[in-house]
């Protein structure tokens, strides 16, 4: 490959990337050059129409979701969205029930007929309180009890995580919390809603600009001793990128199993849990559902959680945490390469989150580039 002239070296274009490239190149009008070893952009955002022609998210299900107008109105530069609030139901004792819990999904499971100022006193009297709440067990059953913790969430996060919940940090199922009203939204950010034409179109509308380069089905590996560039950008696992000299930070991987039904409609939601530990999926997605599309036939995603295979899920725990630390005190000894997003900076980010990293990793760099105004 000829040599090249780069301000920056961008690896990875998901959304710390493609923010970045696009902040880079629009407001500084740096030459960037975007590099992904996958044959995509989008990173785990990207999504296609498959062989029977629906919209289907190759990496699982993504809803997007945020409270922060800054970020809202910054990806809508590249996107038109359509309105859509994500509800999710959960396989358990037979019956499918509302996931995260709450007031239909307690009647449901006991053939009750509580209001909301029964359910909170019915949770309370089951709740055992945990003195000092720690793990993804204890905060569960700090809320809601033994009986409850089993149905819902020990099956699933011992799947998911290859963990029991008592090994993980409180924030993996403090994601879920239990509500005591009737509302059966799974998530309840102010702003919720899907990509007008999807994912990959919104990335293709945020990287196409003359200043941005984009090499696909390319690892750093083998573009670092060709490429010339002043600064990287690195937004991969940060393990991978110091050769794993601490050794290995712990990811968990997923297989995605993608049909086509032949018929209309699959499941009465887009997505329903499989927490019983003797299912093999944790979970069903089905994408018409997210992206309005109207079709003859459905397509569905199994999720099936793996030990080894591309890293999707840092794994919050204190142990992981400390390894992280040191990538972390290594990174910043590392002045010329900036690292950010979920892979590089170890954190379990949702896709609003990473967005708000990257705008806030631009404003530093931008900060420090010596013909800036923003200094
Ligand atoms: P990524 O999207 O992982 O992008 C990193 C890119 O870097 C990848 O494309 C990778 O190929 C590339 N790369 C890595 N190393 C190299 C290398 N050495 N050389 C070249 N390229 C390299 N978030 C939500 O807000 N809502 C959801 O509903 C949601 N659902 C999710 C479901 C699943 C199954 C998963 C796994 C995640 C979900 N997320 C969701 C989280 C969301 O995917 C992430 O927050 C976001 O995509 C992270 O963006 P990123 O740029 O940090 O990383
Ligand atoms: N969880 C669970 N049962 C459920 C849904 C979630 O136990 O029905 C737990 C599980 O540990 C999961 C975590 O809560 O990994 C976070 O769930 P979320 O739906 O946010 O996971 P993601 O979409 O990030 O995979």
């Amino acid at each position: 490959m000829a040599k090249t002239q780069f301000d920056y070296l961008i690896v990875g274009a998901g959304f710390a990337g493609s923010v970045l490239a696009e902040r880079l190149a629009t407001d500084l009008n740096k030459r960037v050059l975007l590099i992904d070893r996958r044959p995509h952009i989008g990173g785990n955002a990207y999504d296609y129409v498959n062989d029977d022609g629906i919209l289907i998210h190759q990496y699982g299900p993504h809803i997007f979701h945020t409270n922060s107008q800054r970020i809202l109105d910054y990806l809508s530069r590249f996107t038109k969205w359509r309105a859509y609030e994500h509800r999710v139901l959960a396989d358990v004792d037979g019956q499918l029930l509302p996931i995260p819990i709450n007031l239909s999904t307690l009647n449901k499971l006991y053939g009750l007929n509580l209001d909301s100022a029964q359910a909170e006193k019915f949770l309370a009297e089951r709740a055992e309180p945990v003195a000092e709440i720690k793990t993804s067990e204890d905060v569960v059953i700090n809320q809601i009890g033994t009986e409850l913790y089993e149905k819902f969430f020990r099956g699933y996060t011992k799947k998911q995580w290859g963990l029991d919940p008592s090994e993980l940090d409180k924030s993996v199922t403090s994601r879920v919390p239990t509500r005591t009203n009737s509302d059966d939204r799974y998530f309840l950010d102010e702003f919720q809603q899907m990509p007008l034409d999807g994912y990959t179109a919104m990335f293709e509308k945020m990287v196409e600009h003359p200043n941005i380069s984009i090499m696909l089905d390319v690892d750093y590996r083998t573009v670092k001793s060709t490429a010339e560039f002043r600064h990287l950008i690195f937004t991969g696992p940060i393990d991978e990128y110091f050769d794993y000299c601490f050794g290995k930070l712990p990811y968990r991987s997923l297989e995605f199993r993608h049909v086509t039904v032949d018929k209309p409609k699959f499941q009465s939601v887009a997505v329903v849990n499989y927490p019983d530990e003797h299912v093999e999926h944790t979970r069903i997605t089905e994408y018409k559902y997210l992206t309005g599309q109207v079709h003859e036939k459905t397509a569905l995603t199994y999720e099936i959680p793996q030990a080894e295979g591309d890293p999707y899920y840092p794994i919050p725990r204190p142990q992981n945490a400390e390894l992280y630390k040191k990538y972390q005190a290594l990174a910043d000894a590392t002045p010329d390469v900036t690292f950010v997003g979920r892979l590089a900076t170890y954190k379990y980010y949702n896709m609003d989150q990473v967005v708000g990293q990257a705008l806030a990793t631009y404003q530093r760099l931008a900060t420090a580039e010596p013909n800036s105004n923003l200094a």
